[in-house]
């Protein structure tokens, strides 16, 4: 099975539909995907119409946490935006979800950085499709914190998903998640900003095309 766990949908700052996201992934060949607005559920909730016949959707959301930016997957609701980042992993673990901190050494954007030393997370996201630059290598972080490593794109258009996947054997993917089981796949990193590039054309395109 091959996943992107990390994709925005125009139910945040994206540009795709839930649709549109689940119709690409299947025709690149994906499994499965998760759709992670930022602190809103809708899009991903709204994909699962569109699972079945072989591939997952797993829902999740992109909290924004006092502390910085936590994937939550496998919940049904968003977690409140606001708050510490350990109380915001208490609240996705009482929701029956899995955290990981999304991009938490990221130079440019809002990560947790260190937190992922002291706070029980289930995974730190070691590899970033929009991470142009980090403070600590997180893959260095990840084994200092015992913590098992994932990878998304954080793709916010179509033509960016899949650039960063997971692949496992295993079918609970939160589980493999959780355990370690996954590896990471990825174009060369030197392409994100190319990518980052062709999400902002998109996004243009998409303003344009709404104003007309
Ligand atoms: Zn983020
Ligand atoms: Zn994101």
């Amino acid at each position: 099975m091959r996943l992107d766990i990390h994709v925005h949908s125009c139910f945040s700052d994206g540009v795709p539909t839930p649709k549109e996201i689940v119709e690409h992934c299947r025709k690149i060949g994906l499994d499965g995907v998760a759709i992670t607005d930022h602190d809103r559920i809708e899009g991903s909730l709204e994909a699962l119409k569109y699972a079945g016949e072989g591939f997952m959707v797993i829902t999740g959301v992109e909290v924004s946490s006092k502390d910085g930016h936590i994937l939550a997957l496998g919940v049904k609701e968003p977690v409140e935006a606001g708050l510490s980042a350990g109380e915001t992993v208490k609240r996705i673990h009482a929701l029956g979800g899995i955290a990981i901190a999304a991009h938490p050494y990221d130079r440019y954007r809002r990560g947790v950085g260190d937190a992922v030393l002291t706070v029980p997370f289930d995974a730190i996201e070691a590899v970033n499709g929009h991470t142009f630059g980090n403070t600590k290598d997180p893959m260095e972080m990840a084994a200092k914190s015992k913590l098992p490593m994932t990878g998304g794109t954080d793709a916010h258009s179509l033509a960016e998903i899949g650039n960063v996947s997971i692949t496992t054997e295993k079918t609970d993917i939160l589980d493999a998640i959780k355990k370690g089981d996954v590896r990471i796949r990825h174009v060369w990193p030197g392409l994100f900003p190319f990518w980052h590039a062709r999400t902002l054309l998109d996004r243009f395109i998409a303003g344009a095309r709404k104003k007309l």
